[in-house]
């Protein structure tokens, strides 16, 4: 009898929800490289900043 061990893949963070890992809320999505609100959010200046001072403000910040 064999056992295998699967490596446990590392999920993504949401880079626009600091601190909450990608939860694939978006339609038609594989994660956060191919999220169209991340696209529309980090493409924007302000929203960009406030993401950033989000993340600044959240508990054991990263
Ligand atoms: S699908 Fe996009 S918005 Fe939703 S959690 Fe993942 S990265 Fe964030």
């Amino acid at each position: 009898m064999s056992s295998t061990t699967r490596a446990a893949r590392p999920v993504p963070a949401c880079p626009i929800r600091p601190g909450e890992p990608c939860t694939l809320c978006q339609v038609d999505v594989t994660g956060p490289q191919d999220c169209g609100l991340v696209w529309l959010v980090m493409g924007d200046d302000e929203l960009r900043a406030g993401v950033h001072r989000s993340r600044l403000a959240a508990p054991g910040r990263r």
